[in-house]
């Protein structure tokens, strides 16, 4: 292959020495190419899942996400338990959540984590223990309080001074004594490689530190609830560890503090353990960002004379993320010639526009979050060059772009499934309807078998809720 670089190709995206490679790194432990080229996924081939379930397709390796929550439980608890304390691991459902991957996530030892009345029916759904569930959200309603309490979740993250009092009408008029834990804003917020603290928050989450210990004392004047520690979470899609060091000393001195005039048992750092989209993504391993943070926790108690307490984690998109991959079929190709920035004015590039049958509706984050992906042909291999390709979804918005820059090999073509790898996180979770499209179907693999979890939405589901909707209209199936 004689393939060059595109001008156009984003800095960090190199040619890669052969398109149809599949980087550890961004798929699923799982996926190999068969000796007909064909991309396989838990032992399943892409053409057979295709076959079943159609395009666009969600598909989670079952046992990607297990040995992830195996393997971040396994970090933090023997990280924790070697400074001498122990380590709580819930997994944050909003990643994606179904009763499977609820069951799958709590078989391996971790809680859920839930902010809304919704992911808390699909825990409870699952028969996940209500004691190991975390219950967070700056808006619950009086309704979902009432359920969460209710339902006997283990914890309830307070977000504002409102909610103090509405969690402990709710257990008082429960019977209940309710475990609660106190959000704060630590000011420093991290995203990949950096972090920046600020004194002060501009964000719609928990507590200013300035005002934290009012709403303990807050809490701790009712009867009906247990305070059981500081909550914070810093950002999402964090390679380093120095943002998570940053924020555990801010809350451990505020921890200290409240320490003065009650038990504090526990701290809560959050998720955002970030992983690779691409390779130039190049995440810390779990068990490194354990040992560091386990040492942050364990130097800044001894600087402080307490005793280590109890800390947990919310991971979610480093548990489900790199465990899904979706599967596209392309539709139409267009080749367009753009100009190059900086350069004499009519130079110009070409770039390839692969548009698939799915697009904004079923991964957002790319038009949401300018997120990059990566992309292959999973039906064949090919020795054609690699070409520069920009994965386009089916939507009417110029933004509905799946994969904003990748090289496949130049034959590609109408009819070729493509997969997208690291979907498992925020894709699902965040899809929409737009433009009247269902969402796909998730189906999990494992051993060579194929599992449907969620059923793809159908034209009759959407128009279901349509008032108007006459189901012998033409149309109506
Ligand atoms: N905990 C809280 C409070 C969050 O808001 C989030 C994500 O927004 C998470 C945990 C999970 O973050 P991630 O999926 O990046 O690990």
């Amino acid at each position: 292959m004689t393939s060059v670089a595109s001008p156009l190709a984003p800095d960090w995206l190199a040619v890669p020495a052969d398109p149809n490679d599949l980087p550890a790194s961004v798929w699923p432990s799982s996926v190999l190419r068969d000796r007909h080229g064909v991309l396989s996924i838990g032992g399943v081939p892409a053409t057979d899942l295709v076959q079943q379930f159609g395009t666009p397709l969600y598909v989670v390796d079952e046992e990607h996400v297990r040995a992830r929550a195996r393997e971040t439980l396994d970090a933090f608890t023997g990280q924790f338990e070697r400074i001498g304390t122990r380590a709580k691991v819930y997994y944050a459902g909003k990643a994606f959540l179904s009763t499977a991957v609820a069951r799958w996530v709590s078989d391996e030892g971790l809680g859920v984590d839930v902010c809304t009345g919704g992911e808390l029916a699909v825990a409870l759904a699952a028969g996940v223990d209500p004691g190991r569930i975390g219950m967070h959200g700056n808006n619950k309603s009086l309704d979902e309080i009432e359920r969460a309490v209710s339902a006997g979740v283990g914890t309830i993250v307070i977000d504002s001074e409102i909610e103090i009092d509405r969690v402990a009408a709710a257990a008082a008029r429960l019977g209940r004594v309710q475990g609660v834990r106190l959000r704060v804003n630590s000011g420093v917020h991290a995203h990949t490689h950096d972090f920046l603290a600020t004194a002060h928050e501009d964000q719609k989450f928990g507590f200013p530190l300035d005002r934290a210990e009012a709403a303990v004392r807050s809490i701790r004047s009712h009867a009906a609830l247990e305070f059981r520690g500081l909550h914070c979470h810093i950002g999402s899609q964090i390679f380093g560890a120095d943002g998570f060091a940053e924020s555990a000393a801010r809350l451990l001195s505020l921890h200290a503090r409240l320490l003065e005039t009650g038990p504090v048992p526990e701290l809560n750092l959050g998720g955002g353990f970030g992983i690779a989209y691409t390779t130039a993504d190049d995440p810390t391993p779990i068990a490194e960002l354990a040992a560091r943070i386990a040492s942050i926790v364990e130097a800044e108690c001894a600087a402080l004379g307490i005793a280590l307490p109890v800390v947990a984690f919310e991971p979610g998109r480093s548990i489900i993320g790199g465990a899904g991959v979706t599967l596209y079929s392309v539709g139409t190709i267009k080749d367009v010639d753009v100009t190059l920035q900086g350069g004499s004015s009519d130079a110009t590039a070409p770039r390839r526009y692969v548009s698939v049958d799915g697009g904004m509706s079923d991964n957002a984050r790319t038009a949401l979050y300018g997120a990059d992906y990566s992309v292959r042909i999973a039906s064949r291999a090919s020795d054609a060059d690699a070409a520069l390709v920009r994965i386009a979804g089916k939507h009417c918005e110029s933004g509905d772009i799946v994969v904003n820059a990748d090289y496949l090999p130049a034959d590609v073509t109408p009819g070729d499934l493509l997969a997208v790898p690291a979907t498992g996180a925020y894709c699902w979770a965040l899809a929409s309807n737009y433009n009247i499209v269902g969402r796909p179907p998730v189906v999990a693999v494992a051993n060579g078998e194929a599992r449907l979890l969620i059923r793809g939405e159908t034209e009759h589901d959407l128009l279901a809720r349509d008032t108007g909707f006459a189901p012998t209209a033409p149309g109506a199936s």
